[in-house]
C-alpha cells in the first residue's frame, strides 16, 4: 500500500520548513511507501526556490507549480489528479491541519472507510467574524443543497484511490470539494480535531476568495436563487389578486370615491407585475435544469459489483 500526501501552498516559505519537518517524522513513524505532493499555487515569495531545494533532498517530495495563483480547491484538484496512492490525505501545509492525525485517519482508513473527513472542533485564533460568516454559510448551504454537507468540514482528509477516481469524473470547473466529496458518497467517517492557529505568516484567503468560494457552493449545489423568481412572482401575483378584487370591491361599492382610471390602473400594474415575476420563475427553472445537464456530473457511481464474473450454470 501507498500513501499519498497533498499539500496546497501559496507563498507559504515561512511555515514550509516546519511543516515538512514535521510531516516527515510522522510519515516516517506510519512505516509505509509514500509521497508528498506540495502543490505550489502561483507563489510569489521563495516558495517555490524551497521546494526545489527541498525536493533535491527528499526523495518523497513532489512538487506541483501551477502557473498563477489559481486556489486553494483548483490547488486540491491539480495535487488529487497527480497523486498515485492507494490512500490519499489532503490537508493544508500551514500546520493548522495536525500532521500526528495522520496515523488516526489511517486507521479508520484500514477500518473501512473510504472517506475520512476531519471536522474542526474549535480554531485558535480564528475572529467572531470568520466564525459567524462559516456558521451562515453552512446553514445556507445545507438548507439550499440537497446533499448534505457536513458542518465545519475541513479540507483535511483521508480518500481511498476509488474516491480519487470518482471525483475525477465530476468534471466541473467550480469546484467545492467539500460538496463534490459529499456528494460521491460512499462510507465515511469522522475524526474530530482542535485546530491551532497558524504557524506562521498571514492567511491566504482573502474576504475576495472567500466571497468566490461561498458563491461557487452555493451555485454548484443548489439552483435555489434560479428558482427564488417564481416564489417571489407566486407571492406577488397572490397579494395582488387580492389587492385588485379590494380595488374593483371599493369601485363598486363606493362609486366616485376614487379618480377615474384608478382601478384599471391598479389591476394592471399587479396583473402584469405577477405575470413578469412567474415567467421569470419559468426561465429560471429551465435554466436550472440546462445548468443541471451541463455540469455534466455521473448519474451514479458504483462502489461495487457483486457476481458479475459467474457464468450461470
Ligand atoms: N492556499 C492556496 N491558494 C490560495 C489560497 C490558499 O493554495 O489561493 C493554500 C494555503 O497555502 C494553505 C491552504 O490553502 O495551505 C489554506 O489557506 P489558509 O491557511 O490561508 O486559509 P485559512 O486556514 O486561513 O482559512
Ligand atoms: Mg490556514
Amino acid at each position: 500500500m501507498k500513501l499519498s500526501v497533498v499539500c496546497p501552498a501559496y507563498n507559504e516559505v515561512e511555515v514550509l520548513p516546519l511543516f515538512c519537518a514535521q510531516l516527515r517524522d510522522v510519515l516516517a513513524a506510519v512505516g509505509e511507501p509514500y509521497e508528498v505532493l506540495l502543490v505550489d499555487d502561483g507563489s510569489r515569495d521563495g516558495t517555490a526556490a524551497w521546494l526545489r531545494e527541498e525536493a533535491a533532498r527528499d526523495p518523497h517530495l513532489r512538487v506541483i507549480r501551477l502557473a498563477r495563483n489559481f486556489g486553494h480547491q483548483v490547488a486540491l484538484t491539480a495535487g488529487l489528479d497527480h497523486a498515485s496512492g492507494d490512500a490519499v490525505i489532503t490537508m493544508d501545509s500551514d500546520l493548522q491541519h495536525p500532521p500526528e492525525l495522520i496515523p488516526t485517519l489511517l486507521e479508520r482508513w484500514r477500518e473501512g472507510a473510504q472517506i475520512v473527513y476531519t471536522e474542526r472542533l474549535d480554531t485558535a485564533g480564528v475572529g467572531p467574524l470568520k466564525r459567524l460568516t462559516s456558521r451562515l454559510f453552512y446553514g445556507l448551504i445545507n438548507r439550499a443543497s440537497a446533499t448534505p454537507i457536513p458542518l465545519n468540514a475541513a479540507d483535511f482528509r483521508l480518500l481511498d484511490r476509488q474516491v480519487v477516481d470518482s471525483l475525477q469524473r465530476l468534471p466541473e470547473r467550480a469546484r467545492f470539494l467539500r460538496g463534490l466529496i459529499a456528494w460521491v458518497g460512499y462510507q465515511q467517517a469522522v475524526v474530530p480535531f482542535r485546530a491551532p492557529a497558524r504557524a506562521a505568516g498571514q492567511t491566504k484567503y482573502t474576504f475576495r476568495k472567500m466571497l468566490r468560494f461561498a458563491l461557487d457552493a452555493v451555485t454548484s449545489f443548489s439552483s435555489l436563487p434560479l428558482r427564488l423568481a417564481s416564489y417571489f412572482g407566486f407571492a406577488v401575483s397572490a397579494a395582488g389578486a387580492v389587492l385588485g378584487l379590494a380595488t374593483v370591491a371599493d369601485y363598486l361599492l363606493r362609486p366616485g370615491r376614487n379618480e377615474p382610471g384608478y382601478t384599471t390602473i391598479v389591476c394592471l400594474i399587479l396583473l402584469i407585475g405577477g405575470l413578469q415575476l412567474v415567467s421569470l420563475g419559468i426561465i429560471g427553472e429551465y435554466i436550472a435544469r440546462i445548468y443541471e445537464e451541463v455540469k455534466g456530473r455521473p448519474l451514479y457511481l458504483i462502489r461495487e459489483t457483486v457476481g458479475f464474473e459467474q457464468t450461470a450454470p
